[in-house]
C-alpha cells in the first residue's frame, strides 16, 4: 500500500509479502520488522518473480516477509483493517509497489538482495547450524528428485526423497525444542520445512509435517 494513489485494496499484501533488500536490513536490525516475521526462500526454490510473471527457481537465497502458515499472505497485513501493520517499516518493495506502473519496483528488485547471513554472522554457532543444515538438505536435488519422480509419474514417493524429507523435518523439530521456539520463528534461519517447499509438486506431501 505504498503510493499515493493506492485504494487499500491489500490485494498485493494478500499475494505475498515483500523480499528484502539490504537497504531494509536497518529495519530487522532496529526491530522495526521482526526477525520471527520473516522467511529464507532458499537457493533453488520456486518464487514468484513479477518481472516474468510466472513461479523461477530462485538462483540465490531471499529473505521475506513470511505468510501466514501455509498461505503467502504477508504476515504483516491485518485483514480486518485492510492495513499493514509495519506501515511506517515497511521495507523498499512495498514504498515502491504501484500496481499501476511497476517501473519503481522492478528498479529495486535489481538492488541486492538480503541473505541470512547479513543477520546472522557466518562464523556463530547459529550461522554454523544455518551452513550445516543447507549442506545436509539443500532444495534443489531434493526438487529434482520430486520432479523426477513426477515425470516417470509411478508408484510410491521414492524413499530417498522421503529420507530427506523426515531428516530435515528431524533437524529442525530437534533445533527449536533445543533453543525453545517454535518452528515457524525460525523460518528465517532454516527456510520452511523441506516438506511444504515440496509439497506443490508431490501432493502426498501436503500436511505431512503438521501432526
Ligand atoms: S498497491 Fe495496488 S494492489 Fe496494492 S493495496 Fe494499493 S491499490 Fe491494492
Ligand atoms: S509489509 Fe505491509 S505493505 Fe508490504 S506486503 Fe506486507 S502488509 Fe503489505
Amino acid at each position: 500500500m505504498p503510493q499515493p494513489s493506492c485504494r487499500r485494496c491489500g490485494t498485493c499484501c494478500i499475494k505475498g509479502g515483500p523480499s528484502l533488500h539490504r537497504e531494509d536490513l536497518p529495519l530487522v536490525e532496529e526491530g522495526r520488522i521482526r526477525v520471527q516475521d520473516l522467511v529464507c526462500i532458499r537457493s533453488g526454490e520456486m518464487a514468484y518473480d513479477p518481472r516474468r510473471g510466472g513461479l523461477q527457481s530462485v538462483p540465490r537465497e531471499l529473505v521475506k516477509i513470511r505468510g501466514k502458515g501455509a498461505s503467502w499472505e504477508c504476515v504483516c497485513y491485518d485483514r480486518a483493517s485492510s492495513q499493514c501493520r509495519i506501515y511506517a517499516a515497511r521495507p523498499a518493495e512495498c514504498r515502491a509497489l504501484s500496481c499501476t506502473d511497476p517501473a519503481a519496483l522492478y528498479a529495486v528488485m535489481e538492488h541486492p538482495y538480503a541473505t541470512r547471513f547479513d543477520l546472522v554472522p557466518a562464523d556463530s554457532a547459529l550461522g554454523q547450524c544455518i551452513a550445516g543444515h543447507e549442506s545436509l538438505f539443500p532444495v534443489l536435488p531434493a526438487l529434482n528428485l520430486a520432479l523426477e519422480w513426477v515425470r516417470s509419474s509411478a508408484g510410491p514417493v521414492p524413499e530417498e526423497l522421503m529420507d530427506m524429507v523426515r531428516g530435515e523435518l528431524h533437524f529442525r523439530r530437534a533445533f527449536a525444542e533445543r533453543v525453545g521456539s517454535r518452528d515457524e520463528d525460525l523460518w528465517i534461519y532454516f527456510g520452511r520445512p523441506l516438506w511444504q517447499v515440496l509439497a506443490p509438486t508431490v501432493p502426498a506431501l501436503e500436511g505431512y509435517g503438521t501432526g
